[in-house]
Parts: C-alpha cells; sequence; structure tokens
C-alpha cells in the first residue's frame, strides 16, 4: 500500500497530484510496495518544485508551484517524481560531511560521483529528469484516460 497525501492548491489540483503521483510510482518504482509521498501545493515557491528524502528511501516529501498551467503542473510534478525514483534506487543519494575547514556540509552523490560543484544545468540527475519528463508525460495522459475516476 502506498501512502499519497496532496494539501494546499485546488481540489483539482489535488487530484491531478494524486494521480500522477500514482502513476510515477507504479511506472518509475513498479517493485516498491510501500511509497510514502507528502505533496504540498502552494503559490509561494520561486521555483517550480522540489523532492526530497523523509525518513528513508521509501519516503518523500515535494513542494510543487501551482502557478503553471496544467501540463506544465503535471510535467514538473513527474520531474519530482523522477528525483524521488533517483532516492529510491539509492543512485542519489545526500550526505551530511565536514569540509576541510571542519563545517558541516550536504554534499550530492549521483551513481557514486560527488555532484557538489556541478552547475545546475550539467547535473547528471537532472538531466536524467529532463530527458524522462516529456515521454512519461505523454504516457500520463494515455493513463489518465484509460483510468478516468
Ligand atoms: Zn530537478
Amino acid at each position: 500500500m502506498h501512502n499519497i497525501y496532496v494539501d494546499g492548491g485546488t481540489k483539482r489540483q489535488r487530484e491531478i497530484a494524486n494521480k500522477v503521483i500514482s502513476f510515477c510510482i507504479k511506472r518509475l518504482m513498479p517493485r516498491a510496495r510501500s511509497i510514502f509521498v507528502d505533496c504540498h501545493l502552494t503559490k509561494s515557491m520561486t521555483d517550480l518544485g522540489g523532492c526530497w528524502l523523509l525518513d528513508n528511501n521509501r519516503s518523500f516529501g515535494i513542494e510543487l508551484n501551482t502557478v503553471s498551467k496544467t501540463k506544465e503542473f503535471i510535467i514538473s510534478l513527474i520531474h519530482e517524481m523522477v528525483h524521488a525514483k533517483q532516492y529510491y534506487t539509492g543512485e542519489l543519494i545526500e550526505v551530511l560531511t565536514k569540509n576541510k575547514k571542519g563545517a558541516i556540509v550536504n554534499k550530492i552523490i549521483w551513481q557514486g560521483k560527488d555532484c557538489t560543484n556541478i552547475k545546475y544545468d550539467n547535473l547528471p540527475y537532472e538531466l536524467e529528469a529532463y530527458h524522462m519528463q516529456d515521454n512519461l508525460y505523454k504516457e500520463y495522459k494515455k493513463y489518465d484516460k484509460s483510468n478516468t475516476i
């Protein structure tokens, strides 16, 4: 059983978000049994969205900007769910570590490679998410047609 919680936004946006998240879990984490997603829809963020780990690699927090049109809203949610998949598989991990000066810093590791100093446009996990989001959107549209509530 997966647990999906969506709050904020309009009723319609919450319904869409629930469907998109269910689709992405089935499609991207087909063998997972208990995924937990806590998704917050908000107008008051500057980015399109964000995804982070909660207690373990099966539970995710997502924040999503609601100012975009429905298509962009769905695509940015799919994008964040690709990041959830990356955390789930362990391809993407974040570790707290000390730098040379002894300060605690957050390191982002993608497939064993430290990505902390790579520019956003070149981050391999972002490239994967951008690469996958459009095809997944097309698949989602088909899925949505055959699974109307
Ligand atoms: Zn991203």
